[in-house]
C-alpha cells in the first residue's frame, strides 16, 4: 500500500498542485504555517533525508532545484523564504515521504521551536 504522498504522486488523493517536473511534485501545505506553505517531494517514495543513499544524491540536488522553482513561481524570490526538511520524531517529521516545505509570505523567527 503506498504512503500519502505516494497517493498525491497518483492522483489517487486530491492536492493543490504548484509544480511539476520528472523528479519532484510540488503542492499546497493542507494546515499552512505561513501565507505561502508548499512540500516538494520527490515522485519515487523515499522515507527521509536520513534513508538516502550515495545514489540517491542528484535527487536529493533535483529536490531542491524544484524548492528554488517553487518559490520563485510562487513569488516569494525577492523577499525570501526558508526551506525546511523535518526527519524522523524529534525532527517533527508526521508524513514518512522525504518533503521540503517552502515557507514564506512573513518574517520567520529563529531558532524554531
Ligand atoms: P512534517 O511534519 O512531516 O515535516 O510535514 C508534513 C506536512 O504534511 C504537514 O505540514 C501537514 O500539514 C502536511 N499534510 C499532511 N497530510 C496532508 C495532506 O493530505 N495533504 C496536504 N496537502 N498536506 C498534508
Ligand atoms: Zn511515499
Amino acid at each position: 500500500m503506498s504512503c500519502l504522498f505516494c497517493k498525491i504522486v497518483e492522483r489517487s488523493i486530491p492536492a493543490d498542485i504548484v509544480y511539476e517536473n520528472d523528479h519532484a511534485l510540488a503542492f499546497r501545505d493542507i494546515r499552512p504555517v505561513a501565507p505561502t506553505h508548499a512540500l516538494v517531494i520527490p515522485k519515487v517514495h523515499l522515507a527521509c533525508i536520513h534513508d538516502a543513499t550515495p545514489e540517491q544524491t542528484p535527487l536529493l540536488g533535483e529536490l531542491f532545484a524544484a524548492a528554488r522553482a517553487v518559490a520563485e513561481k510562487l513569488g516569494l524570490g525577492e523577499k525570501g523564504y526558508r526551506l525546511v526538511v523535518n526527519n524522523g520524531d524529534d525532527g517533527g517529521q508526521t508524513v514518512h515521504h522525504l518533503h521540503v516545505h517552502v515557507l514564506g509570505g512573513r518574517g520567520l523567527s529563529w531558532p524554531p521551536g
